[in-house]
């Protein structure tokens, strides 16, 4: 078993593989692991629900998504409790995709939903 509040080591590992240790939304280096789903509302410890970002809980892009959980939701980036995260888009350094529990990233058709800031513009 680990240790509460901790990723298990090949979780871990398979998230940076599928990122390059870069951050999933905006492509810098990143080192945090992100909750879609947060662990209190049943969010688990799988590659779908999880994304590697840059900063930390108040900065980067981990910081940006904790502080806008409405874009966030819009974006993929945080789901509801009712919601599967394979299931729920994702933008993704500026691509929508899907992400596997095998750690792949399908990418989606442009017209599968469209991803809009609220003034209209595409935000990434
Ligand atoms: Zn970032």
């Amino acid at each position: 078993m680990t240790k509460k509040g901790q990723i298990p080591k090949a979780v871990r590992t398979a998230l940076h593989t599928r990122s390059d240790h870069c951050c999933e939304i905006c492509g810098k280096w990143g080192n945090n692991a992100h909750h879609r789903k947060n662990r209190s509302q049943g969010g688990k410890d799988v590659l779908s629900n999880l994304m590697l970002l840059c900063g930390s809980g108040t900065t980067g892009c981990h910081g940006y998504v904790t502080e806008h959980p409405a874009e966030g939701r819009d974006k993929g980036w945080c789901v509801w409790s009712h919601q599967k995260p394979a299931e729920v888009p994702v933008l993704y350094r500026g691509q929508l995709v899907s992400l596997g529990d095998d750690g792949h990233v399908y990418v989606l058709p442009s017209n599968t939903r469209k991803v809009r800031g609220n003034n209209g513009a595409s935000l990434l």
